[in-house]
């Protein structure tokens, strides 16, 4: 006989009743191979599909600069304490030809620009300049920088970003030499500048608790984020928590399989995102997927289009097989996902 309780929490999702936070930490105490887990795994592929009419988002990430960072995070491989980087800033011809590489399909939903904690206000404004000059398609910009000021993201609003992603990580504060309180403080700088918000439960360890993971998935419920997701914590080479190993990405999809659950009382339905990208975590309730170049905190190669980093191309082709039928774009329409649209697309 199925778990009756899992049934129960399971009816709830599917009659659009808020699961609590009980319900959660019960669902992710399940063994990972039991009948219920699968099930749990199916029924979070089924509602976000239906709650979205299939339809995924492809965002695209840029890092613009690298040097020693003072967060000196535990799992980055730009901690200051451990970097083997020399500074890198990428070149402003480059980021525009990054930017047209990434946006040419027509169909990137969102740009996140990324740099250190701290960081020149004036590059990056910048660089937003760079990237309002070169998106096509309605393409929305976000910041993926340190924690900042309500002034500057007001200047950051004006140079026509969107919104913000930002995180109170796991272990923030214990890994890092950052301190929650400024991390929730620049959350809500963000949205006092009027700018959407972007989290993810980031960065997952083996060592991270049923209970510490609800926590965070239920903090971008609070926050009202608009994209929020799971990402694991990768193994770089040479930084601190590499000792520790790595969740697979069978793990990594159970945990968003029961965020997505949790996540379906939102009233804006926010897209959930699977990082690193992996067709488990894309049935199991994830639907974003997210492009990288430049610089890349988990990495070891100073272009991560060489390496981790997928291209907009193999981001659709992901999409498509895992049985995605539209993609939405940042103006807020849609387009149909198959395999002819796939080749259009390669081919311009
Ligand atoms: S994760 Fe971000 S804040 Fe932390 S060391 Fe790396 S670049 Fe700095």
């Amino acid at each position: 006989m199925f778990d009756k309780k899992v049934v129960q929490i399971l009816e709830k999702a599917y009659a659009k009743v808020a699961l609590t936070k009980e319900d959660c930490i019960y669902l992710l105490k399940l063994d990972r191979n039991s009948t219920e887990a699968n099930i749990v795994r199916a029924a979070a592929n089924d509602l976000i599909r239906k709650r979205t009419n299939n339809s995924a988002a492809i965002f695209g990430q840029i890092g613009v600069e690298a040097f020693p960072c003072e967060a000196d995070c535990s799992f980055c491989s730009f901690g200051k304490s451990h970097t083997s980087f020399s500074p890198i800033r990428v070149e402003r011809d480059t980021i525009a030809q990054k930017i047209h590489d990434f946006c040419k399909g027509g169909d990137l939903y969102g740009l996140y620009m990324m740099t250190m904690h701290t960081y020149d206000l004036d590059f990056f404004l910048d660089v937003v300049k760079i990237a309002k000059e070169n998106v096509i398609g309605g393409t929305k910009l976000f910041s993926n920088v340190g924690d900042t000021s309500y002034e500057a993201f007001v200047q950051m609003k004006a140079a026509g970003i969107d919104g913000v992603y930002h995180v109170c990580r796991l272990g923030e504060g214990e890994y890092t030499k950052l301190s929650p309180k400024d991390r929730f403080k620049t959350m809500e700088n963000a949205k006092a500048a009027g700018l959407d918000l972007l989290d993810c439960v980031e960065p997952i360890g083996t060592e991270h608790t049923a209970e510490e993971l609800v926590d965070r998935i239920f903090l971008s419920l609070e926050m009202e984020c608009i994209q929020t997701g799971c990402m694991k914590r990768v193994a770089v080479p040479g930084t601190p928590l590499a000792k520790y190993g790595q969740i697979s990405d069978f793990e990594l999809g159970y945990i968003l399989a029961v965020q997505s659950l949790a996540i379906m009382q939102a009233k804006a339905f926010p897209v959930i995102g699977v990082h690193e990208p992996n067709e488990i975590g894309y049935v199991s309730g994830g639907n974003m997927i997210c492009a990288e170049t430049g610089i890349n905190p988990r990495d070891t190669e100073a272009d991560t289009a060489a390496n981790r980093g997928l291209d907009v191309d193999a981001c659709r082709r992901i999409l498509f097989e895992s049985g995605f039928e539209r993609l939405y774009k940042g103006d807020g329409t849609t387009v149909e996902l198959n395999e002819k649209y796939i080749k259009e697309c390669f081919e311009k």
